[in-house]
């Protein structure tokens, strides 16, 4: 399960999130309940192989058909 790392716009608190889809909408700061933007994945991120294999474009496990509409 992917992880994503949220900073929030107002107060410039970091946290991770875990979700089941990559379409999901940035959750509220848990701090203010502020904006948030995205920021990279730190599950990507750990992934450096070069081998392929990772993120989601093509065969991934989350935009490749299932109930994500972010394609
Ligand atoms: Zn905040």
């Amino acid at each position: 399960m992917p992880i994503y790392e949220y900073k929030c716009t107002k107060c410039g608190h970091q946290f991770e999130n875990l979700t089941n889809t990559c379409c999901a909408p940035s959750p509220k700061c848990p701090k203010c309940q502020a904006e948030t933007e995205k920021l990279m994945s730190t599950f990507a991120a750990s992934v450096d192989g070069g081998s392929g294999g990772h993120g989601h474009d093509g065969g991934g496990s989350c935009c490749s058909g299932g109930g994500c509409s972010c394609g």
